[in-house]
């Protein structure tokens, strides 16, 4: 895929691009960041440029090396994973690996191997890649791929270029989401769940936040400030450990963004399919007062980040929401 295709690391880009031009890619690289963030399409994005015949410092989509990329069969081009039903990765596929890169490549003018997750690697994996990494065979580049680099030998970590990937924004997600063909709607319900990985956004169980939005759209609309009950028993229902209660957050914030956009006179909102829920919210109050919760809310999902008493927290936003 060509760099464009890349959302949320330009200045990443911007970097590996230089060094294309430049010819002075790295040879090892340790790419580290949350699955799901970009790590591996970064890398083989890389891989196709150095290999594509047409661009210096990115891919055409068009010729042959590209289109081999594309279709995941380049010969060149090595993926070094656990074995299934194995933990680590093995001293064995190591050196497997080496001799691999020894070899003359078919069709590029040097090889790339790609090693996911590195921190996986044995001890004697890990050792064993030593020499490769400063010196690959055929002038081979080596890509690692880490949640966390710490995780390595301090000896692999500082022979290879550290490039760190932050985790994807909700609106990147929401668009990758979108693009791999899921309905607007649920990719806006899963995105901000997804703590910036599209992999943790495709895991979600939709049917369950579904069931989940309905509960928490049916305890909003009973707050009522004259049966604090209903206060209570919401946040007794709704709090959970801190992530559940930042899933909980994010799902009102999402709601009230929407009910402030219909206040805004914009009929554009992503919770399409419980638009009557949504326009009750957004009809409750003044548009300045739904502006002023939606603040709130992001308050309290500082708040419980922060370390705030999530059942607490919530009693207290309930308890404005209920006036
Ligand atoms: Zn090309």
């Amino acid at each position: 895929m060509p760099f464009a295709d890349i959302l949320g690391h330009n200045r990443i880009i911007e970097v590996l691009r230089r060094s294309l031009r430049c010819g002075k890619t790295a040879h090892s690289y340790l790419f580290e960041g949350v699955p799901g963030s970009g790590r591996k399409k970064t890398a083989l994005a890389l891989i196709q440029a150095l290999f594509c015949t047409a661009l210096p410092d990115d891919a055409c989509g068009i010729c042959s090396s590209c289109r081999k990329i594309e279709s995941g069969n380049h010969p060149d081009i090595h993926l070094i994973a656990p074995l299934p039903d194995k933990r680590d990765i093995s001293i064995d596929q190591l050196r497997e690996m080496q001799h691999v890169l020894s070899l003359r490549p078919y069709e590029s003018p040097r090889k790339a191997c790609i090693i996911d997750p590195a921190e996986r690697m044995s001890v004697g994996a890990a050792n064993s890649l030593l020499k490769t990494l400063e010196e690959p065979p055929g002038d081979a580049l080596i890509i690692l791929l880490t949640e966390n680099a710490g995780m390595l030998l301090p000896t692999v970590r500082s022979r290879c270029q550290l490039i760190r990937f932050a985790p994807l924004s909700p609106e990147h997600v929401l668009t990758l989401l979108e693009r791999s063909g899921m309905t607007p709607e649920a990719a806006a319900l899963v995105a901000p769940m997804s703590g910036g990985s599209l992999q943790r956004a495709l895991e979600l169980d939709n049917e369950s936040l579904s069931a989940r939005r309905e509960a928490v759209l049916i305890r909003v609309s009973q707050l009522n400030i004259h049966h604090i009950a209903t206060v209570f028993d919401a946040a007794e229902e709704l709090s959970g450990n801190r992530d559940a209660t930042l899933e909980l957050l994010d799902m009102l914030l999402s709601f009230f963004r929407d009910a402030v956009h219909l206040g805004a006179g914009s009929g554009e909102i992503v919770n399409r399919s419980v638009r009557p829920a949504i326009e009750s919210i957004a009809t409750r109050r003044s548009f300045p007062s739904n502006l002023e919760l939606l603040e709130r809310i992001y308050e309290t999902r500082r708040d419980v980040q922060r370390n705030a008493n999530p059942k607490l927290a919530l009693d207290h936003l309930f308890m404005i929401m209920a006036k």
